[in-house]
Formats: structure tokens, sequence, C-alpha cells
């Protein structure tokens, strides 16, 4: 049987190709993401629908976050809520500032453990507490939650759906475990650690027990194994891939890229590859 043809648009009508660039126009945007910061000294990003926004950490000062968010047309006074994924100040230090800014406060979602891990000063934060591995929603926005191997109380993952569109924010973990691999299939949008450079980290400033936690199991993804993953497992529904959480000391956005790229080019996926640098934020990415 002969297989039918795909119609080249140079073979359209002038007046169906008019309406379907309209069409495409028209097309409601389903989610937008905004990586604000993505590195070893300060971690944030934006997700949003139209019913709903969200922000994955808050390792940025208030005025950083706002700064960063009016940048892309988006104010901190239309933020629904702060996902944090666990304590360590990369994550938080700006949480409690940033909070703060509405006054009863922009609802803080966590697990109980990692709450009690954090130093709030005497503030009450408005916080709903989840447990590790359970999925809620946010508006339309419908979150799953995963325990990730890394040296804090409680630390988790996120994978987010709307409309047909899977997100996954995955960083600071120390290997890929079975269970997130597959929290990960799927994702049309994948944000993922590649942190170190093996090499780098071993002759760098860093002291032998620092370079020892960095890279055990339970610490932060090296750029190898991140290529190893991408060679061998990346799901090819993956469109969008956001390499980051890249050490300042210990990596380089180029040699990210290299790995990265030698890792994709065996497999034949329509894969955009992107490295978020630490200190800036990155492009909007719109579903
Ligand atoms: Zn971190
Ligand atoms: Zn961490």
């Amino acid at each position: 049987m002969r297989t039918p043809k795909r119609l080249s648009p140079r073979l359209l009508p002038p007046h169906v190709l008019s309406c379907l660039f309209k069409l495409k126009a028209r097309r409601p945007l389903i989610v937008k993401v905004c990586i604000l910061a993505s590195s070893s000294s300060g971690n944030c990003t934006f997700i949003a629908t139209s019913r709903a926004r969200i922000l994955v950490d808050a390792g940025l000062s208030k005025r950083e976050t706002q700064a960063r968010l009016s940048a892309i047309g988006e104010s901190l006074d239309s933020v629904d809520a702060i996902l944090v994924s666990h304590e360590h100040s990369d994550h938080v230090c700006g949480l409690g500032a940033v909070t703060r800014h509405r006054d009863s406060g922009i609802p803080i979602y966590m697990t109980s453990l990692t709450a009690r891990a954090i130093d709030w000063n005497d503030y009450t934060p408005p916080l709903e507490s989840f447990q590790a591995g359970s999925s809620f929603h946010i508006g339309d926005i419908e979150i799953d939650s995963f325990t990730i191997p890394h040296d804090a109380c409680d630390p988790v993952g996120f994978c987010f759906r709307a409309g047909g569109i899977k997100i996954g924010v995955v960083t600071d973990l120390g290997y890929l475990t079975d269970s997130v691999k597959y929290q990960l299939r799927g994702t049309d949008m994948l944000v993922l650690e590649s942190n170190h450079d093996l090499e780098m980290l071993k002759v760098g400033p860093y002291p032998w027990p620092v370079k020892q936690r960095v890279m055990g199991r339970r610490g932060h993804l090296s750029n190898e194994v991140v290529g190893a993953f991408l060679r061998d497992e990346l799901d090819m529904r993956t469109t969008t891939l956001v390499l980051g959480h890249l050490s300042e000391h210990n990596n380089h956005p180029e040699i990210v890229r290299l790995v990265a790229s030698q890792a994709l080019e065996g497999r034949s996926l329509f894969t955009r590859l992107v490295i978020a640098e630490p200190g800036r934020q990155s492009e909007v990415f719109e579903y």
C-alpha cells in the first residue's frame, strides 16, 4: 500500500493557508515558564497558566524576584503560591520577604519536615503542607511531588500538568533514581540539574569534605551523569530541555552544552537544548 504524501504548505491554496495561520495565532496560551534564576547561588522558577501563577523556590531577594517577574510582564501581586523543594538557602533565602509581599502572605507549599528545618524568625508563614510523593492542585495546574536523593530533610522534585502539557523541575539530587526517571517520563519540558564537571570539581577550590558531599549519592548531578541519562533515557516527548543549577566554581555553561549536545547527537530527538546561565533569567517558554 502506498503511504500518502504529506501536503507541503506550498501546495495549499492561499485561503486555506491564511485560515491555518489565523488558527495558530488564536491558539490560547496554555503554560508560560521562565527560569528566573538557577545556580548554586539562587533558584526560582515561574510557571503560569491563565488561572494560576506559581513560583518554584524563592532563592532570590524579594526585590530581585520582583524585578525579574516585571521583566517578563508579571508581578508578585498575582502569584498564587510558592512551592519549596527543600530548605537549602539557595532555594529559600528570599522566602520570608517574598511571602510577606501580601498582608495575608503568599501561600507556601512545602513538606512539614522542610518547614521545620527553616528558621522563620518568629514569623508564622501561611503554610500548606503536603507529603513528599503526593499530588495536589493549584488552580488548573496539577502538581506531582516526588522524593529526590539530596542531603536535606525531605527534598522533592515536581512535575506540573496543565492543558495536556507536562513540565518537570528537578534540581539538587545526587543521582537519578528509578522513581525519579519514572516521574520524568512524558515531560514536554524538563528543567534538570547539571551541576558540576567532575574534573573541575576534583581540582577546584572546595575543601575535600565538600567535594565528597557534592559528588555523593545525596549531592548533585554531574554533567557526565546527565549526559548518560540524555543519551540513554531522555523521553522522546521532551521538546525543551533546560539544564540548570550550574556550579559557579566547578562548571561552565559551554562545557554543559558540549557534553549534553554530544549525548543528544546520537538520538534523533527534536529536543531544544537550553543552558540556564548563572546570574541570568531565561527566555520565556510558552506552550
Ligand atoms: Zn540548590
Ligand atoms: Zn540543595
